[in-house]
């Protein structure tokens, strides 16, 4: 038995393929202290994560790569978590949006269905996935938002919606997972 192998070798079943994997970009937005930074950081420690690359030398603080297998097939989310006009969200640069709010933070609720509305309506975004995120599901009995409230808001605004704690990695690979998943239906004619 070939004890040199695992992780090593899916590295190289995956480099054996002639395709490289879809690339994906997902722009992160909310309010500062909402969680970006972190639930990002948690993506890049998944048990989804195809191979480890902590230190992508084309990663920079505001644009983070994860490569994620998901059904037997590999594909790469680039997360852009930084101030993003209007016309860099609309102008087709983006394969989805992760609208993220905290629950103990009403004013970082509303922004974030400001920024629901905005993608939606203002830019008429409509075929691009969106996924509300509340996060810091942990710090229950500071909760200002009800998973009712905003779960309605977010069927509004036809997105998904998913709470997290990225303090203590729940739900993140759902997360993860969800967003990738999203994607690839919506790039799958007839499957939506
Ligand atoms: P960003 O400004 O949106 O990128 O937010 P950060 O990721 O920097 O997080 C802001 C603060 O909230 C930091 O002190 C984090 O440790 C904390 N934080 C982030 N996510 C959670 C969470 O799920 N639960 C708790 N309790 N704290 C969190």
């Amino acid at each position: 038995i070939d004890s040199t192998h695992s992780k090593d070798s899916g590295t190289a079943v995956s480099n054996c393929s002639s395709l490289e994997p879809d690339v994906f970009k997902v722009a992160i937005l909310g309010d500062k202290g909402v969680g970006k930074t972190s639930l990002t950081n948690q993506f890049m420690t998944s048990e989804f994560v195809a191979f480890e690359n902590d230190q992508d030398v084309n990663d920079s603080e505001s644009e983070r790569h994860v490569t994620v297998l998901l059904n037997s097939e590999e594909s790469t989310l680039d997360i852009v978590d930084k101030d993003l006009d209007k016309h860099e969200l609309s102008d087709g640069t983006f394969d989805a949006f992760a609208v993220v709010y905290s629950i103990t933070d009403r004013v970082s609720y509303q922004s974030a269905v400001d920024i629901l509305y905005d993608l939606r309506h203002e830019l008429s975004i409509k075929d691009k996935p969106a996924i509300m995120i509340a996060n810091k599901i942990d710090l229950v009995r500071k909760r200002k938002v009800s998973k009712e409230e905003a779960r309605s808001v977010a069927k509004q605004y036809n997105c998904k919606y998913c709470e997290t704690s990225a303090a203590l990695n729940h739900h993140v690979d759902e997360l993860l997972v969800g967003i990738l998943s999203q994607i690839r239906l919506n790039k799958t004619p007839g499957l939506q």
